[in-house]
């Protein structure tokens, strides 16, 4: 993306010369016939009234290989988000955290908050792409993109996480709604965000005392890869050692991230020792819905998921 253009102006300006230069890379490649960078909240709503004809861009790290690779076809309008004041801020509204939805994945990694009052994101961040990657990629990209193997939804699911989805009021003034995470997903690239909407910011509660958790991600390299499977897990441990508000997400198992609602169940009000371990490991694979693809073979991923969902258990057991 060339620097200069911020606006639709610009856009039209360097236009000519940005379609000519991806055209010299790969003619395949089609471009946006126009271009917004926002600067305000409600400048970014108000393009998005358009709706499905207006693209979002943030950190472009899954959008722009995409396009390039013919996956996506351009909308009319790319709309650049990354202007827009606050969007990238951590910070504790009530009794949750709010994270915003252009922070990076490079931020979640230092935040200092985040790391007392939600270290699941920080240690699953730690598992993402390289450094050139994690500067750019944000959350809400990860989110909005809704892949199966997206690393951050399954901590964000584990966590009980709510998304703020944004747009234009009647009187001209954002106004804001809130949906569980838990549902939002609706399959592969999917999610109940209307086109007219932005996703604003991840809300998680804050961390309760005793809360135990994990974060598990299978690839052929740990951090360089898209996972085979990954696997998040919370609950709160009370002073007897007893397991509540237990989450086991899991991910790259079925079309999109999901709650292994029935070993929650079974794990609810338990301690856990080695034997209860292995029959929620059990459990896990059966709930899983995984497929064959180029990555790995159904089988696998559930044997994989058995495994470490036994050994993850056993761990939270011994410590
Ligand atoms: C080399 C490489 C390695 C990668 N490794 C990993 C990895 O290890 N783990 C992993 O999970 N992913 C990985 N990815 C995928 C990608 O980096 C992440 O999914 C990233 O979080 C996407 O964020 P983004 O800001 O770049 O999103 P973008 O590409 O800008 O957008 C992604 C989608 O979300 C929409 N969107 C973005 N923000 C919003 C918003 N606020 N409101 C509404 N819609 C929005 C866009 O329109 C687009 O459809 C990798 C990608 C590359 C190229």
């Amino acid at each position: 993306m060339n620097p200069a253009v911020q606006t639709s102006e610009d856009a039209r300006r360097f236009g000519a010369e940005q379609v000519e230069h991806v055209d010299r890379m790969n003619p395949a490649v089609q471009t946006p016939e126009d271009y917004l960078a926002a600067t305000s909240l409600v400048e970014a709503l108000t393009a998005l009234r358009a709706g499905a004809s207006v693209c979002v861009l943030a950190g472009g790290t899954d959008l722009m290989p995409q396009l390039h690779a013919g996956r996506s076809k351009p909308a009319r309008l790319l709309l650049n988000i990354r202007r827009v004041p606050g969007l990238d801020a951590i910070g504790i509204e009530a009794d949750s955290l709010r994270i915003g939805a252009l922070t990076t994945i490079a931020q979640l990694l230092v935040d200092p908050l985040l790391r007392t009052q939600a270290p699941l994101l920080a240690e699953a961040a730690d598992h993402f792409a390289s450094d050139q990657i994690r500067n750019a990629a944000t959350l809400g990209g990860n989110v909005c993109n809704a892949s199966p193997a997206g690393d951050m939804l399954t901590p964000l699911l584990a966590l009980d996480a709510q998304v703020e989805l944004a747009f234009l009021g009647g009187d001209g003034s954002a106004r804001t709604r809130r949906l569980a995470l838990d549902g939002f997903f609706t399959g592969p690239g999917s999610t109940q965000r209307k086109p007219h909407e932005l996703l604003t910011a991840l809300l998680v509660p804050l961390a309760p005392t005793g809360q135990v958790a994990r974060f598990f991600k299978s690839g052929s390299r740990p951090a360089l890869d898209i996972s085979t499977i990954s696997i998040a897990f919370s609950a709160r441990r009370d002073a007897g050692g007893l397991l509540h508000g237990v989450r086991l997400a899991l991910g790259a198992v079925a079309p999109t991230p999901l709650r292994a609602r029935r070993t929650e169940a079974l794990l609810e009000g338990k301690a856990l020792d080695a034997a209860l371990a292995a029959q929620a490991a059990a459990s896990a694979a059966e709930e899983a819905k995984p497929i064959d693809d180029v990555r790995a073979s159904a089988w696998y991923r559930r044997e994989l998921l058995r495994n470490m969902t036994r050994r993850m258990l056993e761990d939270v057991a011994r410590t």
